[in-house]
């Protein structure tokens, strides 16, 4: 087993290129090798050649009395997803338990919602704890609204990191949710730093905002500290309010590249929409940025764990565990373009 790098909870390293050097990476006036040579340097420098896995667990969805319009569980989103109320702490620990043996690193439980209660809090600070102590697992979780006596309890159940992403700038905040507001998500992710909490935060790209938004949301999450940046890519599907999105990928290499410079000591995940916004360049992304989701998003499907581990090898990286990198784990089961399903009449002279 190779050591576990130690985790940082808030980011520190000063950003490394300016408001208008990031515009001019975004405009494409940088060649697209120039901009990933740098930040690649960067993403080695904190993060080797280490991919870090993430699973969502979708502990709660539908039923949300919120408005965002990036979501399909949104009031009066008629989507069609299945809705179901908070899973049971024994189902939550099944779901932790499987991505464990399916090699995740750490385990996103998200639940629908504008904010837990009182009680849910309590429920969830017990099924933190049991993963945490039982499996050794990093936990994040991402609940909605928080205030500072939440955070603390769930804190003390052994939370290590609290989701809420900024998703956009301040000043295009209303156009993609009335019920709530860039405010109200400040200050949950400060009542979440004051205790202690990492703070995963990160943006929603391709919902008609401008190059200026996304600078911005990047500058904002380095004043925060926030040390684990989800990077999505816009997916619009039915029960979304917003219905556009034209993302090039090379435009999303640019993003997280502008994010990783802004965040160099920041691990910067590659989030949804991964497959379809990206591509074939998805191979590329993974030298700027350092961790991904496999097995799917909150109501879309996204790339298998085997999928997954191909293309970090194929990358030369190699997946960290919570308890650092296994000896042998390439030899995880892969596939094959050329296995004999796919071409079965180059095999038909097998003996
Ligand atoms: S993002 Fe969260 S709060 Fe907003 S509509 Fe979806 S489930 Fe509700």
């Amino acid at each position: 087993m190779i050591a576990e790098v130690q985790e940082k909870t808030v980011s520190s390293a000063p950003s490394l290129i300016t408001e208008a050097e990031a515009l001019e990476i975004l405009e494409g006036k940088i060649p697209l090798l120039s901009v990933v040579a740098r930040a690649s340097e960067e993403r080695s420098r904190y993060y080797t050649n280490r991919v870090r896995i993430h699973i969502l667990d979708n502990i709660k969805n539908g039923y949300c009395p919120e408005d965002c319009g990036y979501c399909a569980q949104r009031k009066g989103g008629d989507s069609g997803i299945q809705e179901y109320s908070l899973k049971t702490p024994e189902e939550i620990w099944d779901d932790a338990k499987r991505a464990k043996d399916n090699g995740a690193y750490r385990f996103c439980m998200v639940t629908s919602g504008r904010g837990p209660t009182d009680k849910a809090v309590d429920k969830l600070a017990e099924t933190i704890a049991k993963i945490n102590g039982e499996l050794g697992m990093k936990v994040c979780l991402s609940a909605g609204i928080l205030d500072a006596k939440k955070a603390r309890v769930l804190k003390d159940a052994g939370l290590d990191r609290y989701n809420h992403n900024l998703n956009t700038s301040e000043s295009k905040y209303n156009e993609i949710c009335s019920t709530h507001t860039f405010k109200d998500r400040l200050t949950t992710l400060e009542a979440a730093r004051e205790a202690d909490i990492g703070l995963c935060s990160g943006i929603i790209v391709g919902m008609g905002e401008e190059l200026k938004d996304l600078i911005q949301v990047a500058f904002e999450l380095k004043r925060l500290g926030v040390i684990s940046i989800p990077i999505n890519f816009f997916i619009p599907i039915k029960g979304h309010a917003i219905q556009k999105s034209s993302l090039t990928p090379e435009f999303c290499i640019r993003v997280l590249s502008v994010f990783r410079l802004v965040n160099p000591d920041s691990e910067i995940r590659i989030g949804a929409g991964r497959e379809g916004h990206l591509g074939s360049l998805q191979s590329m992304a993974l030298f700027v940025a350092n961790s991904l989701f496999a097995e799917g998003y909150l109501n879309v499907k996204g790339s298998e764990m085997v999928q997954t581990m191909n293309l970090i090898r194929d990358c030369s990286m190699v997946p960290e565990f919570t308890e650092g990198v296994p000896e042998g784990w390439d030899e995880y089961e892969t596939q094959s373009l050329y296995d004999e399903k796919n071409f079965p009449e180059l095999y038909k002279h097998k003996k």
